[in-house]
């Protein structure tokens, strides 16, 4: 019987593994669960006759692919997998899979949470302002900044996004207004939530040059990635600028530094939590369970992330 490992050194919720059975075993299949394991060994004897895997951090490198005889399939529950050695499970002949979006609504509910914590003063007993009316720019429009996209137009904000991967009538038709460049984007939202994956291009991009095109009491709001922010220069707008506010999921390196000297206008949450939600946990084992079962079913292999 096809034989499907739920591998977590954290384990997923109950109801998550709940879930993940059910349409597991509804597909014929066996579920082994190896939860809060404490060395590798364990790892390494779970993988060694199990043809499916379903993992959430978890390291698995080459060792651990090596010895995974007759995987054919490994899902991680997320959107990053960089705990897995691509061209190792690629050698193993081991399809590799992430759950893009499934995390999408919880990580665009925090940043438009967080924008609320800003503009009310982050809750201080002082008078603050609205978003109703106010101009938000979403930049990168995929899977969460589409989420942010439909919230924020339930707050009454006018939202524009900027991705230079996506036409403007695929942006538009959402009724979200496309613009052509960072710059533009910039310059014409008060509000700016960041969307875009690390990269080479983006990493150190949102900087000073950028920043300072935004209108009067700016506010960036960052949920995607540190790597992205030019720390240094963002330190250097906000003493420039006292009306800049930023409010980040993601600790930049100098939060110390970034706390201390504006206090009031920065925040920072004290670990990533954008996507730590029951719905988006479970919603991601049960779509890695759902991709394991199409792909040994009908070979579906839409979300594969390696090379064949
Ligand atoms: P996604 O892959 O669905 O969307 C990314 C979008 O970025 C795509 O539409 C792509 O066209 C666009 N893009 C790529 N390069 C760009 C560029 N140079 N300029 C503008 N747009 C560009 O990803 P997602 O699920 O929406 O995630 C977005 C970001 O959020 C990622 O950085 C991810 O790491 C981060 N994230 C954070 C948390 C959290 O807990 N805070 C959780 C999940 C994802």
């Amino acid at each position: 019987m096809t034989k499907v490992l739920i591998a977590t050194d954290k384990p997923f919720a109950a109801e998550a593994v709940n879930g993940i059975r059910n349409v597991i075993e509804n597909a014929g299949f066996e579920l082994v669960l190896l939860e809060k394991y404490t060395e590798k060994k364990q790892l390494l004897d779970a993988v060694a006759n199990a043809d499916a895997a379903i993992i959430r951090s978890d390291i698995f490198d080459k060792e651990v692919l090596d010895a995974a005889k007759s995987m054919k399939i490994v899902v991680r529950a997320g959107a990053g997998y960089d705990n897995v050695d691509l061209d190792a499970a690629t050698a193993n002949n081991i399809c590799v899979m992430n759950t893009p979006g499934q995390n999408a609504n919880a990580v665009a509910e925090l940043a438009l949470g967080m924008a609320v914590y800003a503009v009310r003063n982050f809750y201080n007993g002082t008078s603050g302002t609205e978003l109703f009316g106010k101009k938000l720019g979403i930049h990168a429009y995929g899977n969460v900044g589409r989420n942010v996209a439909r919230i924020a137009k339930g707050f009454g904000m006018e939202v524009y996004a900027f991705d230079p991967f996506l036409s403007a009538e695929a942006i538009e038709k959402e009724g979200v207004k496309a613009v052509a460049s960072a710059e533009e984007l910039y310059s014409t939202c008060q509000f700016v939530s960041l969307h875009i994956p690390a990269t080479a291009e983006t990493k150190n991009s949102i900087n000073y040059a950028l920043l300072s095109k935004m209108p009067k009491k700016a506010l960036l709001i960052n949920t995607a990635r540190k790597e992205v922010i030019n720390e240094a220069e963002i330190v250097k707008l906000m003493e420039e600028r006292t009306d800049f506010k930023y409010v980040t999921d993601i600790m930049p390196a100098n939060h110390a530094e970034m706390a201390e000297k504006f206090a009031g206008r920065y925040f920072s949450t004290p670990k990533k939590m954008g996507a730590q939600t029951a719905e988006a946990n479970t919603n991601a084992g049960i779509a890695a369970a759902n991709q394991i079962v199409d792909f040994i079913k009908n070979g579906n292999e839409r979300f594969r992330v390696n090379k064949k």
